[in-house]
Protein backbone atom coordinates (compact mmCIF):
# COMPACT_ATOMS: atom_id res chain seq x y z
CA UNK A 1 0.00 0.00 0.00
CA UNK A 2 2.73 2.10 0.82
CA UNK A 3 4.62 1.44 -2.13
CA UNK A 4 1.55 2.15 -4.30
CA UNK A 5 1.05 5.92 -2.38
CA UNK A 6 4.42 6.55 -2.88
CA UNK A 7 4.35 5.37 -6.87
CA UNK A 8 1.06 7.98 -7.38
CA UNK A 9 3.19 10.29 -5.77
CA UNK A 10 5.89 10.29 -7.52
CA UNK A 11 3.78 10.19 -10.75
CA UNK A 12 1.51 13.32 -9.90
CA UNK A 13 5.18 14.84 -9.15
CA UNK A 14 6.30 14.26 -12.54
CA UNK A 15 3.38 15.31 -14.32
CA UNK A 16 3.37 18.49 -12.78
CA UNK A 17 7.06 18.96 -13.44
CA UNK A 18 6.57 18.32 -16.74
CA UNK A 19 3.79 20.71 -16.86
CA UNK A 20 5.61 23.51 -15.10
CA UNK A 21 8.65 23.16 -17.80
CA UNK A 22 6.22 22.94 -20.91
CA UNK A 23 7.39 23.62 -23.79
CA UNK A 24 10.75 22.47 -23.24
CA UNK A 25 10.85 20.51 -27.23
CA UNK A 26 9.15 21.73 -29.82
CA UNK A 27 5.36 21.38 -30.40
CA UNK A 28 3.60 19.71 -33.67
CA UNK A 29 0.50 21.28 -35.16
CA UNK A 30 -0.73 18.45 -36.84
CA UNK A 31 -2.44 20.12 -40.10
CA UNK A 32 -4.72 17.33 -41.75
CA UNK A 33 -4.58 18.86 -45.32
CA UNK A 34 -1.85 19.32 -47.63
CA UNK A 35 0.72 21.92 -47.71
CA UNK A 36 -0.10 25.73 -49.02
CA UNK A 37 -3.56 25.81 -48.43
CA UNK A 38 -5.89 27.53 -46.17
CA UNK A 39 -5.96 24.98 -43.13
CA UNK A 40 -2.07 24.52 -43.01
CA UNK A 41 -1.33 28.36 -43.48
CA UNK A 42 -3.36 29.56 -40.26
CA UNK A 43 -1.34 26.96 -38.76
CA UNK A 44 2.00 28.49 -39.75
CA UNK A 45 0.44 31.74 -38.93
CA UNK A 46 -0.61 30.90 -35.97
CA UNK A 47 2.38 28.67 -35.10
CA UNK A 48 4.27 31.63 -35.06
CA UNK A 49 2.53 34.16 -33.42
CA UNK A 50 1.95 31.53 -30.27
CA UNK A 51 5.83 31.64 -30.41
CA UNK A 52 6.67 34.27 -27.95
CA UNK A 53 3.79 33.70 -25.62
CA UNK A 54 5.12 29.73 -25.18
CA UNK A 55 8.79 31.64 -24.36
CA UNK A 56 10.32 31.32 -27.72
CA UNK A 57 9.07 27.43 -27.95
CA UNK A 58 9.71 26.21 -31.63
CA UNK A 59 6.40 24.90 -33.50
CA UNK A 60 6.78 22.82 -36.07
CA UNK A 61 3.61 21.73 -38.41
CA UNK A 62 3.12 18.50 -40.25
CA UNK A 63 1.06 17.61 -42.58
CA UNK A 64 -1.05 14.55 -42.51
CA UNK A 65 -3.76 14.89 -45.23
CA UNK A 66 -6.28 12.37 -46.29
CA UNK A 67 -9.53 11.04 -45.78
CA UNK A 68 -11.12 14.80 -45.29
CA UNK A 69 -8.81 15.50 -42.35
CA UNK A 70 -9.61 12.23 -40.46
CA UNK A 71 -5.79 10.73 -40.80
CA UNK A 72 -4.65 13.93 -38.83
CA UNK A 73 -7.74 13.54 -36.77
CA UNK A 74 -7.16 9.81 -35.55
CA UNK A 75 -3.46 10.73 -35.04
CA UNK A 76 -3.64 13.51 -32.79
CA UNK A 77 -6.54 11.90 -30.64
CA UNK A 78 -4.31 9.02 -29.97
CA UNK A 79 -1.20 10.88 -29.51
CA UNK A 80 0.59 11.14 -26.19
CA UNK A 81 -1.51 13.60 -24.22
CA UNK A 82 1.92 15.75 -23.13
CA UNK A 83 0.76 18.88 -24.98
CA UNK A 84 3.93 18.54 -27.73
CA UNK A 85 1.48 17.26 -30.46
CA UNK A 86 -1.57 19.27 -31.00
CA UNK A 87 -4.59 19.53 -34.30
CA UNK A 88 -5.27 22.35 -36.35
CA UNK A 89 -8.48 21.61 -37.69
CA UNK A 90 -11.55 23.55 -39.29
CA UNK A 91 -15.39 22.70 -39.37
CA UNK A 92 -14.80 19.23 -40.75
CA UNK A 93 -13.99 18.51 -37.02
CA UNK A 94 -17.59 18.54 -36.39
CA UNK A 95 -18.51 17.35 -40.24
CA UNK A 96 -16.58 14.17 -40.79
CA UNK A 97 -18.53 12.28 -37.76
CA UNK A 98 -21.69 12.10 -39.86
CA UNK A 99 -19.77 11.52 -42.75
CA UNK A 100 -17.44 8.46 -42.09
CA UNK A 101 -19.45 5.83 -41.15
CA UNK A 102 -16.25 3.95 -39.30
CA UNK A 103 -14.73 6.99 -38.08
CA UNK A 104 -12.20 6.11 -35.64
CA UNK A 105 -12.05 8.96 -32.93
CA UNK A 106 -14.97 11.09 -31.46
CA UNK A 107 -14.80 14.58 -31.49
CA UNK A 108 -16.26 15.69 -28.67
CA UNK A 109 -15.00 13.04 -26.43
CA UNK A 110 -11.11 12.78 -27.31
CA UNK A 111 -9.78 16.06 -27.33
CA UNK A 112 -9.21 18.73 -24.77
CA UNK A 113 -10.60 21.91 -26.50
CA UNK A 114 -7.95 24.86 -26.37
CA UNK A 115 -9.54 27.79 -28.06
CA UNK A 116 -10.93 28.57 -32.12
CA UNK A 117 -9.41 30.65 -33.79
CA UNK A 118 -10.77 32.36 -37.00
CA UNK A 119 -13.90 32.70 -39.41
CA UNK A 120 -13.45 32.42 -42.65
CA UNK A 121 -15.84 33.18 -45.86
CA UNK A 122 -15.32 30.91 -48.72
CA UNK A 123 -16.08 31.82 -52.76
CA UNK A 124 -17.10 30.22 -55.07
CA UNK A 125 -14.75 29.97 -57.95
CA UNK A 126 -13.94 29.01 -61.54
CA UNK A 127 -11.13 28.50 -64.00
CA UNK A 128 -10.00 31.47 -65.53
CA UNK A 129 -11.16 29.57 -69.01
CA UNK A 130 -14.88 29.18 -68.47
CA UNK A 131 -17.16 32.30 -70.56
CA UNK A 132 -19.06 33.30 -67.19
CA UNK A 133 -18.21 36.64 -65.69
CA UNK A 134 -20.95 36.98 -63.12
CA UNK A 135 -22.84 34.85 -61.16
CA UNK A 136 -25.64 34.67 -62.69
CA UNK A 137 -23.87 33.87 -66.37
CA UNK A 138 -22.21 31.05 -64.17
CA UNK A 139 -25.06 29.43 -62.69
CA UNK A 140 -26.77 29.23 -66.13
CA UNK A 141 -23.62 27.72 -67.54
CA UNK A 142 -23.27 25.71 -64.58
CA UNK A 143 -26.90 24.34 -65.48
CA UNK A 144 -26.59 23.89 -69.03
CA UNK A 145 -23.41 22.01 -68.47
CA UNK A 146 -23.65 20.22 -65.25
CA UNK A 147 -22.65 17.00 -65.84
CA UNK A 148 -19.76 17.80 -67.89
CA UNK A 149 -17.83 19.97 -65.30
CA UNK A 150 -15.56 19.09 -62.60
CA UNK A 151 -15.50 20.01 -58.84
CA UNK A 152 -12.12 20.19 -57.20
CA UNK A 153 -12.05 19.68 -53.02
CA UNK A 154 -9.89 18.19 -50.24
CA UNK A 155 -11.75 15.21 -49.37
CA UNK A 156 -14.94 14.30 -47.96
CA UNK A 157 -15.86 16.29 -44.97
CA UNK A 158 -13.08 19.35 -45.96
CA UNK A 159 -14.96 22.90 -46.77
CA UNK A 160 -14.65 22.77 -50.09
CA UNK A 161 -16.66 19.23 -50.53
CA UNK A 162 -19.67 20.60 -47.76
CA UNK A 163 -19.73 24.36 -49.76
CA UNK A 164 -19.60 22.33 -53.12
CA UNK A 165 -22.55 19.71 -51.58
CA UNK A 166 -24.81 22.71 -50.18
CA UNK A 167 -24.34 24.75 -53.25
CA UNK A 168 -25.21 21.97 -55.43
CA UNK A 169 -28.18 21.15 -53.38
CA UNK A 170 -29.35 24.94 -53.18
CA UNK A 171 -29.54 25.73 -57.09
CA UNK A 172 -31.14 22.40 -57.49
CA UNK A 173 -28.44 20.83 -60.27
CA UNK A 174 -30.51 18.65 -62.51
CA UNK A 175 -27.00 16.90 -63.10
CA UNK A 176 -24.67 17.40 -60.55
CA UNK A 177 -20.99 18.13 -61.28
CA UNK A 178 -18.58 15.11 -61.18
CA UNK A 179 -15.82 15.53 -57.71
CA UNK A 180 -12.45 15.21 -57.78
CA UNK A 181 -11.04 15.09 -54.07
CA UNK A 182 -7.45 15.97 -53.37
CA UNK A 183 -5.62 16.15 -50.50
CA UNK A 184 -6.18 20.23 -49.94
CA UNK A 185 -7.16 22.97 -51.88
CA UNK A 186 -3.20 23.98 -52.24
CA UNK A 187 -2.53 21.74 -55.02
CA UNK A 188 -6.53 21.49 -55.88
CA UNK A 189 -6.16 25.82 -56.92
CA UNK A 190 -2.52 24.86 -58.83
CA UNK A 191 -5.31 22.94 -60.82
CA UNK A 192 -7.92 25.32 -61.26
CA UNK A 193 -5.81 27.82 -62.21
CA UNK A 194 -4.13 25.55 -65.22
CA UNK A 195 -7.96 24.84 -65.98
CA UNK A 196 -7.77 20.74 -65.52
CA UNK A 197 -10.99 21.36 -62.98
CA UNK A 198 -13.52 23.67 -63.75
CA UNK A 199 -15.09 24.99 -60.51
CA UNK A 200 -14.01 24.78 -56.69
CA UNK A 201 -15.50 26.69 -53.74
CA UNK A 202 -12.69 27.73 -51.06
CA UNK A 203 -11.44 30.08 -48.22
CA UNK A 204 -10.60 33.20 -48.72
CA UNK A 205 -7.30 32.77 -47.20
CA UNK A 206 -6.86 30.37 -50.18
CA UNK A 207 -8.27 32.26 -52.94
CA UNK A 208 -7.66 36.47 -52.30
CA UNK A 209 -4.13 36.47 -54.19
CA UNK A 210 -5.65 34.01 -56.68
CA UNK A 211 -8.64 36.45 -57.58
CA UNK A 212 -6.03 39.56 -57.24
CA UNK A 213 -3.65 38.12 -60.02
CA UNK A 214 -6.71 36.91 -62.21
CA UNK A 215 -5.59 33.52 -62.04
CA UNK A 216 -9.52 32.27 -61.67
CA UNK A 217 -12.76 34.04 -61.42
CA UNK A 218 -14.62 34.28 -58.64
CA UNK A 219 -18.24 34.81 -58.38
CA UNK A 220 -19.95 35.10 -55.25
CA UNK A 221 -18.76 34.85 -51.20
CA UNK A 222 -20.59 32.08 -49.35
CA UNK A 223 -21.30 34.49 -45.96
CA UNK A 224 -24.97 36.04 -45.16
CA UNK A 225 -23.61 39.20 -45.27
CA UNK A 226 -21.73 40.89 -48.26
CA UNK A 227 -17.65 41.32 -47.22
CA UNK A 228 -18.27 45.35 -47.37
CA UNK A 229 -14.89 45.74 -45.53
CA UNK A 230 -12.36 44.03 -47.36
CA UNK A 231 -10.83 45.78 -50.66
CA UNK A 232 -11.32 43.14 -53.18
CA UNK A 233 -14.09 40.98 -51.60
CA UNK A 234 -16.56 43.56 -51.10
CA UNK A 235 -17.53 43.12 -55.21
CA UNK A 236 -18.63 39.68 -54.83
CA UNK A 237 -22.52 39.20 -54.35
CA UNK A 238 -23.43 36.69 -51.58
CA UNK A 239 -25.09 33.63 -52.45
CA UNK A 240 -28.48 34.93 -50.90
CA UNK A 241 -28.57 38.32 -52.51
CA UNK A 242 -28.22 35.97 -55.55
CA UNK A 243 -31.14 34.04 -55.26
CA UNK A 244 -30.41 31.19 -52.75
CA UNK A 245 -31.97 31.88 -49.36
CA UNK A 246 -30.70 30.95 -46.21
CA UNK A 247 -27.33 30.34 -47.76
CA UNK A 248 -24.34 30.54 -45.08
CA UNK A 249 -21.13 28.58 -44.65
CA UNK A 250 -17.99 30.49 -42.39
CA UNK A 251 -15.31 28.44 -41.81
CA UNK A 252 -13.47 28.13 -38.51
CA UNK A 253 -10.42 26.71 -37.31
CA UNK A 254 -10.24 25.36 -33.89
CA UNK A 255 -7.01 24.24 -31.62
CA UNK A 256 -6.87 21.01 -30.06
CA UNK A 257 -4.80 18.59 -28.07
CA UNK A 258 -5.36 14.87 -27.18
CA UNK A 259 -7.88 14.29 -24.39
CA UNK A 260 -6.08 13.55 -20.98
CA UNK A 261 -3.21 16.20 -21.55
CA UNK A 262 -3.14 18.03 -18.00
CA UNK A 263 -4.74 21.15 -17.06
CA UNK A 264 -1.54 22.91 -16.45
CA UNK A 265 -0.67 22.53 -20.00
CA UNK A 266 -4.14 23.17 -21.49
CA UNK A 267 -4.45 26.51 -19.64
CA UNK A 268 -0.54 27.13 -21.06
CA UNK A 269 -1.88 26.80 -24.65
CA UNK A 270 -5.14 28.91 -24.21
CA UNK A 271 -3.39 31.66 -22.50
CA UNK A 272 -0.55 31.46 -25.82
CA UNK A 273 -3.66 30.95 -28.03
CA UNK A 274 -5.29 34.30 -26.71
CA UNK A 275 -2.38 36.37 -26.64
CA UNK A 276 -1.44 35.37 -30.58
CA UNK A 277 -5.47 36.13 -31.51
CA UNK A 278 -4.78 39.66 -30.16
CA UNK A 279 -1.18 40.17 -31.90
CA UNK A 280 -2.13 43.22 -34.26
CA UNK A 281 0.20 41.08 -36.89
CA UNK A 282 -1.78 38.07 -36.81
CA UNK A 283 -5.08 39.91 -37.08
CA UNK A 284 -3.80 42.01 -39.89
CA UNK A 285 -2.46 38.56 -41.70
CA UNK A 286 -5.94 37.30 -41.17
CA UNK A 287 -8.12 40.55 -42.39
CA UNK A 288 -6.18 41.07 -45.51
CA UNK A 289 -7.46 37.51 -46.74
CA UNK A 290 -10.95 38.13 -45.52
CA UNK A 291 -10.74 36.44 -42.44
CA UNK A 292 -11.94 37.24 -38.99
CA UNK A 293 -10.15 36.36 -36.12
CA UNK A 294 -12.24 35.01 -33.03
CA UNK A 295 -12.73 37.85 -30.31
CA UNK A 296 -16.29 36.13 -28.90
CA UNK A 297 -16.54 33.29 -25.78
CA UNK A 298 -15.14 30.65 -28.46
CA UNK A 299 -11.86 31.28 -27.49
CA UNK A 300 -12.11 29.79 -23.86
CA UNK A 301 -12.27 25.83 -23.98
CA UNK A 302 -15.77 26.05 -22.80
CA UNK A 303 -17.21 28.45 -25.36
CA UNK A 304 -14.86 26.01 -28.16
CA UNK A 305 -16.62 22.90 -27.38
CA UNK A 306 -19.86 24.37 -26.80
CA UNK A 307 -19.53 25.25 -30.82
CA UNK A 308 -18.56 22.60 -31.55
CA UNK A 309 -21.09 20.77 -30.03
CA UNK A 310 -23.72 22.92 -31.53
CA UNK A 311 -21.90 22.84 -35.31
CA UNK A 312 -22.14 18.58 -35.11
CA UNK A 313 -25.67 18.49 -34.68
CA UNK A 314 -26.30 21.66 -37.65
CA UNK A 315 -24.16 19.92 -40.00
CA UNK A 316 -25.57 16.00 -38.96
CA UNK A 317 -28.48 17.78 -40.94
CA UNK A 318 -27.16 19.17 -43.71
CA UNK A 319 -25.20 15.77 -44.37
CA UNK A 320 -27.89 13.70 -44.12
CA UNK A 321 -30.19 15.16 -46.45
CA UNK A 322 -27.21 15.30 -49.14
CA UNK A 323 -26.77 11.64 -48.53
CA UNK A 324 -23.02 11.22 -49.02
CA UNK A 325 -21.23 9.10 -46.89
CA UNK A 326 -17.93 7.16 -46.67
CA UNK A 327 -16.55 4.62 -44.68
N1 LIG B 1 -8.84 23.41 -45.44
C1 LIG B 1 -8.49 22.62 -46.60
C2 LIG B 1 -7.04 22.83 -46.95
O1 LIG B 1 -6.33 23.41 -46.20
C3 LIG B 1 -9.37 22.89 -47.72
C4 LIG B 1 -10.80 22.53 -47.45
O2 LIG B 1 -11.15 22.13 -46.35
O3 LIG B 1 -11.56 22.64 -48.38
O4 LIG B 1 -6.64 22.40 -47.99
Amino acid sequence: MKKLLALALTAAVSVGAQAQAYPNKPITFVVPFAAGGPTDLVARQLAEAMRKPLGGANIVVENAAGAGGTIAGTKVARATPDGYTLLVWHIGMAATTSLYRKQQFKPMEDFEFLGMINDVPMTLLGKPQLPANTYRDFEAYIRANGGKLNLAHAGLGSASHLCGLMWQSAVKLDKSMTTIAYRGTGPAMNDLIGGQVDVMCDQTTNTTAQIEGGRVKAFAVTTAKPLSKHKLLKDYPTLQEMGLKDFNLTIWHGLYAPKGTPPEITKKLNDALKVALKDPEFIKKQEDLGALVVTDNRVTPEGHKAFVGDQVKKLKAVIDAAGQFAD
